[in-house]
């Protein structure tokens, strides 16, 4: 193999500059800056966003001899959170209300690292390489804007594998590759209802429709149909997280409004929800004479690995790193993640990367959650060592891999 063309130093550098700047949401135009520099020079065929501050860069195999040269697709997410972090590290965010608390800083720098490594040894690849580089993953659609946009088709036909990666900290896993098969990520819902019914007296409710009580009912009728519709095996969370009705003790008000986030593992039961669980809450409002205005939204899609690029994922693994390094982990995460929106278009893999520091750390998402660097580059080897694997494997399909 020839000499790595990034180095540790380097990826650090690059990710504390990352980090010391970081912006929330679909507008991230310094980091996109930043970014572009990094990517400077290299061979790439780069395209920013319309609709956000995205990066779409594809490398070009030299070797175009084949009638289809195909393509798959590398992607780190962007954004930061709204979430201040204190001072101490020399590094720590500059911009009072946004940290990289999940470690999006992390992924964008160990793609820059394999997008570097990728193109020094462009001769070797047996196909194009789309690199993803994607705002708004929190919560923002940044993913279905990209894929709006084009990313997939990017290099011409769509790309045939997609891989991602997750640094996870303050929980410790005892291998620092984690892969899934399988369903790797919860899908998450909303749950919005407004039950109308009709205001009055406190002392005489048969001459109002009270919707404090529907509310209430409709409450536990949702964690009743969690128990009564839906699969043991096949989990499905509700969690109603803010109930609001009314404004004094004897006053029935005109409305009551919930707001509930639901929760799942399977496609099938993300569709299954949002057909009982809007259809229940509008029922027990009719059954009191009352009317429920329920809205539904899909927010992030269960993430769902496919079994055969996750073992493309881990073959690629295998010849970088120790096995003590590599872990299959047994059960999903319940956190959601929008590269389930990659996940549902074209076969893929996601990775979760252990990066708790040996002092440890509090969870993802904490102010106080810290990184542990030393994944920087052996991330960015197995991003481009997977492109690599992955584009040799669709040259020269072997059956036992494949099936
Ligand atoms: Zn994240």
């Amino acid at each position: 193999m020839p000499p790595s063309p990034v180095s540790q130093d380097d990826l650090v550098r690059l990710r504390r500059t990352l980090h010391a700047e970081p912006e929330v949401g679909l507008d991230l135009p310094d980091t996109q800056r930043a970014l572009l520099r990094e990517l400077e020079g290299l061979p790439l065929e780069i395209v920013p966003g319309r609709r956000c501050s995205s990066i779409t860069a594809v490398l070009r195999a030299t070797d175009r001899a084949a009638a289809d040269v195909p393509a798959v697709l590398l992607r780190a997410d962007m954004d930061a959170l709204p979430v201040s972090e204190p001072a101490g590290e020399e590094f720590a965010s500059r911009r009072a209300g946004a940290m990289h608390a999940c470690g999006h800083d992390l992924h964008m720098t160990m793609l820059v690292g394999a997008a570097r490594m990728l193109c020094e040894r462009r001769a070797e690849l047996a196909g194009d390489v789309v690199l993803m580089f994607q705002p708004g993953e929190e919560g923002w659609g940044g993913a279905s804007i990209m894929i709006e946009e084009g990313v997939l088709d990017a290099a011409g036909p769509r790309v045939s594998a997609a891989f991602g990666m997750h640094v996870m900290t303050g929980d410790r896993r005892p291998a620092r590759f984690g892969f899934r098969h399988g369903t790797a990520m919860a899908g998450a819902s909303a749950l919005t209802a407004t039950i109308r019914g009709c205001g009055g007296h406190g002392s005489a409710p048969h001459l109002a429709s009270d919707p404090v009580t529907t509310a209430a009912e409709t409450v536990l009728a949702l964690q009743s149909a969690v128990t009564r519709e839906f699969d043991v095996l096949d989990p499905v969370v509700v969690t109603v997280g803010s109930l609001h009705a009314g404004t004094k003790r004897n006053i029935i008000p005109d409305d009551a409004r919930f707001e509930a986030t639901v929760r799942c593992f399977s496609p099938e039961a993300r569709d299954r929800a949002a057909e009982i669980l809007p259809a229940l809450t509008a029922g027990v409002a009719a059954a009191h004479r009352q009317r429920a205005e329920v809205e539904y939204v899909h927010e992030f899609p269960p993430l769902v690995n496919d079994d055969a690029e996750t073992r493309a994922a881990l073959a690629a693994a295998e010849t970088l790193f120790d096995p003590a390094a590599i872990e299959v982990l047994p059960r999903p995460k319940t956190a959601s993640e929008d590269f389930a929106e990659v996940l549902e278009r074209v076969p893929g893999t996601f990775v979760f990367v252990d990066a708790t520091p040996a002092a440890g750390s509090e969870y993802n998402h904490s102010p106080r959650a810290v990184y542990d660097e030393a994944v920087l580059a052996d991330g960015a080897r197995l991003y481009a060592e997977f492109a690599l694997h992955r584009l040799r494997m669709l040259r020269e399909p072997s059956p036992a891999a494949e099936s």
